[in-house]
Formats: C-alpha cells, structure tokens, sequence
C-alpha cells in the first residue's frame, strides 16, 4: 500500500468529488424516482420488485468470470435484503417475525460490508473465497435461524426473542430526540455510521478507488432502502441503486486496472496510447528517467527502489502547465503537454526536477516497517536516512520532421541520453 502522507492525503480529498460522482448520481436519480413514485408507469412497476434479483445476479457472474469475490458477496447480501423487505410492508408490523429479519438485517448488513472490503481479494474457489462464504453464509443462517425460531416458537416464547432482540438492537445510546425519526434500530444506526466513516476515511487513505466510493454509494442506498422500506417501490428502488452503484464500480475498476500502473497508480502505457491519439497538432512529449536506479534496487532492495518509484510518480502528479504524467515502464516516466512548445514544457520540468531532488527519500530503518509501538520507539529518526533522488529529462516537440507521436518520443528519448550523457539532473531538449 502506498505510504499514507500529507501530499497524498490533500490529493485524495481534492479528487473525492470525482470519485463518488457516479454513486451520487445514482442516488439523487433513485431519490428523485421516489419522489415522483407514483408517476413511475406501470410496467416499470411491475418489474422493479424483480429488479434488484436481475442486477444481483448480473453482478454475481461479473464477479464469478472476473475471480471478483467481493462483488459476489455484496449482490448476496443486497439480494437477501431485498427479499427480506419485498412483498406488502405491513409484514414489518411490530413483533413479526419480519420486523425481527428487518433489524438484524440492518444491523449485520454494514459490519458485513465493512468485513467484506477488510478481506482481501482472493477469488470465489480459493481456499479464503470458500472461508468467507462460509462466514457469511453463517452470519446469514443465525439470522434466519432466529427469523425462523420466532415463527416456529409458541407465541409466548416468540414475544420473549422478540423482546430480546429489539432490546438489545434498539439500545438508548442517545436521548431519542437525537436520534432521527426511522424503523432502523439504534445499534444498526450507528452501525451504518461507523461504516459510512470507515469508507470515507478509507477513500480518501488509498487515494478513491471506485471499489471503495461504490462501497459507500451502496451502504447509504442500502440504508436509505430500510429506512424507507414501508414506503411502496421505494425498497426496490434503493436496492437497485446499490446495485448498480456496485456494477458501476466493479467496470470503473476494471477500466483502472486496465490503464493504470499498479504500483505508482499513475496512467500506465496503454492509456499514454490512448492520449497521444487525441493529441492536435502541437504539443510536447518529455521522457523522464531515474538516474543511477540500480543502485538503489542494488543497496537497499527492491522494495524501496519501488517506494523511490511512488515518490518520483507522486511528484510527478504535481507537474505544473497542464502536463500528464504517465508510467512508460520500469523507471522511466512520460509526461505529455498538449498544445505546449518544448521550450514552453521546460520551465515545468525544470521545477519537477528540482522539486523530486529537493523531496529526497528516506530509507527507513530496518524495523519501522513492522508497524508496532514498540519498535517504533526504538528505532527513533536518527537511524533513518535522507538520500537525494534525481532525474534526466528529454524533451521534443512536434514538427516537421517528428509529425506523428511516437517520432516524438523516440526525439525526446535521444534528448534523455543526452541530458544522461552530459551528467545526468538536467533536462534536454
Ligand atoms: P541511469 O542513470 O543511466 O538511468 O542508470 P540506471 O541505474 O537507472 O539505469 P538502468 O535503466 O539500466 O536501470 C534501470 C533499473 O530499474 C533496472 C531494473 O532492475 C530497475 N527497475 C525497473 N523496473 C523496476 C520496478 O518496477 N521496481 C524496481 N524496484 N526496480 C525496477
Ligand atoms: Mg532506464
Ligand atoms: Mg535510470
């Protein structure tokens, strides 16, 4: 994971917006839906109950084909909500056995959201994909079980659980005119705000990956489903949302790992391919390479030579003019200024230049990776140690005799030998 900073941290949250764009579309589209529900024309009506059955099931095999577990287990869940509160809502009268699925449901749902995004991905029919299965499908069984003790038991011993249940899920944590005006019991409430929090902190903590903004597109529809789920169409409604918001996500990171660098998170080669093919007809191409990079993978692991990579690519976000960085491969990086002269693209590189020598590095001491308090304490700053990063940058322009993009980069690479040849931390053009 790439090492959490203030730089990274102020990035993220400037790119949040984007980020949970679609699922907030979605939600305002189901939001306004609701509204105007009883103009929703009938056939429309009539299929959305199914609705929810038909996107869970779409998105089980996504996520089956693509070795996508946690897909898989998210259109679970959302398609055992929506089968809980489907049919008339009066059968979530008080002491049914409908409102005790209700409350457990609401409760379990987010904990299990928040469990299923911990996990990592190990695929459907791996060892870890089968255990968590099992988890799940246990955590679903209790439920059901007691759904289903409640209906079986005698009416006295049935009101008992019930009473048990509700009691315990709808503990007074604050006084009740705090707490907003919905079936959804307390426990659940807070439950939900506890995952809402864990998925925005953890949006902006790995920089908004669209698993994470569509995790939370999900749980708020998911929430806002129970909330409204006395209310007509409006259950299906908010769980099609949620689904869909998940789909929306699973494509948006396919797209992502598809075009983006996995361990820089910048726009790899396939999608510089794609840039240059929008390029008009000025525009400058720089090639940028780590100087002297071997010797790092060679003194201090491979590791950090990767972590040395996160900071140039980092770095490189910030280039100034306009211009897009990409990841060409290994150590070398490409920035593309449309519609820029090289001498115009220079000034900016000249400034990423100096702003990666002036960042440095800091190898961390053997030890402060593991990250308990203990060796944290023993191995103070002093142990660590700041060594200078440098660049070489080559620089060309179209023109006439480089008219298409790849003359271009192959001119700004004999530039880069000749910034490497004349001493390296330099820019030519
Ligand atoms: P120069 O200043 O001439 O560029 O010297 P250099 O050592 O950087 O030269 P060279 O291009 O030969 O070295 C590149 C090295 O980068 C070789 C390869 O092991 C390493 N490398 C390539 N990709 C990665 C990566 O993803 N992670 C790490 N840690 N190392 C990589
Ligand atoms: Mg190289
Ligand atoms: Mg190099």
């Amino acid at each position: 994971m790439t090492a959490i900073t203030a730089d990274s941290l102020g990035r993220a949250a400037i790119r949040l917006p984007a980020a949970v764009f679609w699922p907030a579309v979605l939600l305002a589209a189901a939001w306004g839906a609701m509204l105007y529900s009883t103009r929703i024309p009938g056939a429309i009506g009539a299929i959305l109950p199914y609705l929810p059955y038909g996107l869970g099931l779409v998105g089980a095999i996504i996520g089956w084909r693509f070795n996508r577990s946690r897909l898989v287990f998210s259109m679970g869940m959302l398609v055992v909500g929506h089968w809980l509160l489907l049919g008339p809502a009066s059968k979530i009268r008080p002491g049914t056995a409908a409102e005790i699925g209700f409350m457990m449901y609401a409760f379990l749902f987010p904990i299990g959201f928040v469990a299923l995004s911990l996990l990592q991905e190990r695929g459907l029919l791996s060892r870890p994909g089968l255990l968590r299965a099992l988890l799940l499908g246990g955590v679903s069984g209790i439920a059901v079980a007691v759904v289903m003790a409640h209906l079986w038991l005698g009416s006295d011993a049935a009101a008992s659980l019930h009473g048990w249940v509700k009691l315990v899920l709808s503990l007074q944590l604050l006084p009740q005119s705090y707490l907003p005006d919905t079936a959804v019991p307390t426990l659940a409430l807070v439950a939900f705000g506890a995952a809402a929090l864990y998925f925005v902190l953890r949006l902006v903590a790995l920089g908004n990956p669209p698993l994470e903004s569509g995790a939370l597109g999900a749980l708020v529809a998911v929430a806002l489903a129970l909330h409204f789920a006395d209310s007509g169409p409006t259950a299906p409604l908010f769980f099609s949302t949620a689904a869909t918001t998940l789909l929306i996500a699973a494509i948006q990171d396919g797209y992502r790992l598809a075009f983006h660098d996995e361990l820089t998170g910048l726009p790899g080669r396939r999608a510089l391919m794609h840039e240059t093919m929008k390029l008009g007809p000025r525009y400058a191409i720089a090639m940028l390479d780590v100087d002297h990079f071997k010797k790092f993978n060679d003194t201090y692991g491979h590791d950090v030579g990767d972590q040395v990579l996160r900071m140039v690519a980092s770095r490189m976000e910030g280039v100034g003019g306009g211009g897009k960085p990409f990841r060409y491969g290994g150590e070398e990086f490409t920035v593309v200024f449309s519609g820029k002269s090289s001498e115009e693209a220079v000034q900016h590189l000249d400034a990423l230049r100096r702003n990666i020598k002036e960042s440095g590095f800091i190898i961390r001491a053997k030890g402060r990776k593991k990250k308990s308090a203990a060796n944290r304490s023993k191995s103070g700053p002093k142990n660590n140690k700041k060594v200078t990063v440098t660049i070489s940058i080559g620089v060309a322009e179209r023109s006439e005799t480089n008219g298409s993009p790849d003359a271009v980069i192959r001119a700004a690479d004999q530039a880069l030998y000749r910034a490497k040849k004349d001493g390296r931390n330099r820019v030519s053009v």
